[in-house]
């Protein structure tokens, strides 16, 4: 069967977490980094792309081809913050993911009944809206194909590329878009007359050894056609289930507050039921009307799944929360999460 794979991708991903930080900074040409002299682009806004400005490019560079980028100074805790909350997004969708970077994942979902466009859509919107930043995807039934289609209708794209459109999209495309080939061996194959992929397409197994050498040979020779086998190596692994939210009112009803907890607890326990895990601890975090912050925690003494238990404990916890101030923010989440068969196993142990 042929799998289904996405590939999500941040569109400039620092800049746009800088410009939903600093509305001020919306629709201008931001440059992230490079704000000393000799300093480096990191990232840069649409905006300042269309001046030519990219990543790795020289500041004193940047600052010729765009006088009037505002540079501002990397904030990569931020990043990080941002790119998890992404990322928790994705686990709603499946725990099948493989991260490449703070702001790229392949994501299996060959298992899922839904409808892989509606679930790229469903993340794009969830990451609008709960995050306020824009992420494009590709969909494919390979790693290489998916993540050529995140990159076609960039920036807050979606694109789906099938074994039929292989031909058209492949042909015409520069071999430097070969996920594998780098700049240098573009450049070489440019002196010998090969710019694009039909004219790679051209070259048997053995002509393209002498180019790539064998151990290479035969996966270009495969890319090309579109085939590519490697598997998603699940690298993001989910550490807690939760949610969160902020009040239209801040407020100090405790039923309140319970109640909306309880409908969240419903919903997380379902998820970690459905990814076939099991939990331990429930913990409610209260953010109170001056931003002051506390976790209250609750371990179980075994592993389980079932939300009878956990509402019991959260019930408990957040008896015990003290509410002499107004809360504005109120979450609950659960971890020390533990594979449901691994935990069957250890039993029999
Ligand atoms: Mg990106």
């Amino acid at each position: 069967m042929k799998k289904k794979i996405l590939h999500v991708d941040l569109d400039a991903f620092f800049a746009s977490v800088e410009q939903l930080d600093n509305p001020k900074l919306k629709g201008k040409p931001v440059i992230v980094g490079g704000t000393s002299k000799r300093g480096v682009v990191a990232t840069c806004s649409y905006e300042a792309r269309k001046y030519g400005v990219h990543s790795a490019m020289s500041s004193v560079m940047a600052h010729k081809l765009c006088p009037n980028g505002i540079f501002v100074r990397g904030h990569m805790e931020r990043y990080k913050e941002i790119s998890s909350q992404v990322f928790e997004i994705l686990h709603e969708v499946t725990d099948s993911i493989q991260q490449m970077s703070i702001d790229e994942a392949y994501l299996d979902i060959t298992d899922l009944d839904e409808d892989p466009h509606d679930i790229a859509v469903w993340i794009k919107e969830e990451v609008k809206n709960r995050i306020g930043i824009t992420i494009s995807i590709g969909i494919s039934y390979n790693k290489f194909l998916a993540k050529l289609a995140s990159d076609w209708n960039k920036p807050d794209g979606i694109f789906k590329i099938t074994e039929e459109d292989i031909p058209d999209i492949l042909i015409p495309l520069p071999v430097l878009k070969v996920h594998g080939l780098g700049k240098k061996t573009a450049a070489k194959l440019n002196n010998i007359g090969i710019f694009t992929i039909g004219d790679l397409l051209q070259y048997d197994i053995k002509s393209l050894s002498y180019i790539f050498g064998q151990s290479r040979a035969e996966e270009i020779y495969n890319r090309i056609r579109g085939i590519d086998n490697r598997s998603i190596k699940v690298t993001s692994i989910r550490k807690s289930y939760g949610r969160e939210t902020t009040f239209s009112e801040d407020t100090k009803d405790r039923e309140y507050i319970r109640e909306v907890l309880d409908i969240y607890l419903l919903k997380i326990t379902d998820r970690l039921k459905k990814s076939n895990k099991l939990a331990k601890t429930v913990t409610v975090k209260i953010k109170y009307e001056d931003f002051e912050q506390i976790t209250r925690s609750h371990s179980l003494t075994s592993y389980t799944s079932s939300y009878d238990l956990f509402k019991e404990a959260m019930d408990l916890v957040l008896d015990g929360v003290e509410l002499k101030k107004k809360v504005r923010l109120a979450g609950v989440s659960l971890s020390n999460i533990s594979d449901s068969e691994h935990y069957q196993m250890s039993i029999f142990d």
